[in-house]
C-alpha cells in the first residue's frame, strides 16, 4: 500500500501537512521568527550575528547566512537579545561591542550584563580617536539640548552635575571635553561637589586623564575647536 503523498513540508521545522490549510495555519517558533524578519531589532540582531562570525572566523564572508538561515539558528536567541540590550543600554556602536566581547573571550550568558558595560565604555574612551569623540559629544549636547529646550551655548550652564555623570559614565559626554575644554570646566566641572565628585572620579581615572590631555596638545586643540564650532551655533 502507498503512503499517500505529502504535499505541504514547513522548511522551518520539516513539518508535513497533507492538506494546504493545514500547512497555512501552521506556526512553529522558526517560522515565526522568519515572518518578524522586517522587524529593527531582528534586522540589526543578524548584523550582529555577521558581524561575530567574521570576528570569531566562523565562516568567511562568502558564507554569510541569510536571514532565513538566521531565523533557524542556534543563535538566534542569543542576538536578538544582545540586538535589544545594545540599543537599550546606548551602546555607540553593536559592532564595536561584538569585538569587545570576542576579544576579551566574554561568554555568551554575560554578554547582556549592564554591570560588563563599564569595561566596554573604558575600552571604547581609550581606544576612540579625540576628535571622534568629541564630534559624538556635539551631537549627544544637541539632542540634550533639543530634550530640554535649552540653547546649545547654555549646555554647561544649565545641565546638573548628576545628568552629567550619567552622561560621561555612557560616553555621551567625552573626558575629553569634560577635563579639556575651558567652558565646560567653568560652568560645569566646577560645581562637582562632595559625592558627585566621588562617583565621577569611580567612573573615570580623572588624573589619568588630566595627565593625557596636558600631554596632547594636538589633540586637544582639535577638541576645542570642533567644541566651540559645534557650541557657538544656534
Ligand atoms: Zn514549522
Amino acid at each position: 500500500m502507498a503512503l499517500q503523498a505529502t504535499k505541504f513540508k514547513c522548511t522551518f521545522c520539516e513539518r508535513e501537512f497533507v492538506r494546504k490549510p493545514w500547512f497555512e495555519r501552521h506556526m512553529c517558533t522558526k517560522k515565526q521568527r522568519f515572518l518578524d524578519r522586517n522587524n529593527i531589532t531582528v534586522i540589526r540582531a543578524h548584523r550582529l550575528f555577521m558581524h561575530w562570525q567574521r570576528r570569531t572566523g566562523l565562516l568567511r564572508r562568502a558564507k554569510e547566512k541569510t536571514l532565513e538561515a538566521f531565523c533557524k539558528s542556534p543563535f538566534y536567541n542569543a542576538f536578538l537579545k544582545l540586538s535589544e540590550f545594545t540599543s537599550a543600554e546606548y551602546v555607540m556602536s553593536g559592532f564595536k561591542y561584538v569585538d569587545w566581547l570576542v576579544d576579551n573571550k566574554i561568554p555568551e550568558k554575560k554578554w547582556c550584563n549592564a554591570h560588563d558595560l563599564d569595561g566596554f565604555r573604558e575600552y571604547i574612551r581609550e581606544s576612540e580617536d579625540a576628535q571622534s569623540q568629541a564630534k559624538k559629544t556635539c551631537k549627544n549636547i544637541r539632542v540634550w539640548c533639543a530634550d530640554n529646550g535649552i540653547d546649545i551655548p547654555e549646555f554647561f550652564k544649565c545641565i546638573t552635575p548628576g545628568q552629567a555623570l550619567n552622561m560621561v559614565r555612557e560616553n555621551k559626554l567625552s573626558p575629553w571635553v569634560l577635563l579639556g575644554y575651558d567652558p565646560c570646566v567653568e560652568e560645569l566641572v566646577s560645581r562637582f561637589q562632595g559625592e558627585i565628585l566621588h562617583t565621577l572620579y569611580d567612573h573615570i581615572n580623572v588624573p589619568y586623564w588630566l595627565d593625557k590631555i596636558e600631554r596632547d596638545q594636538d589633540d586637544i586643540l582639535k577638541v576645542r575647536k570642533i567644541l566651540d564650532g559645534n557650541m557657538n551655533a544656534t
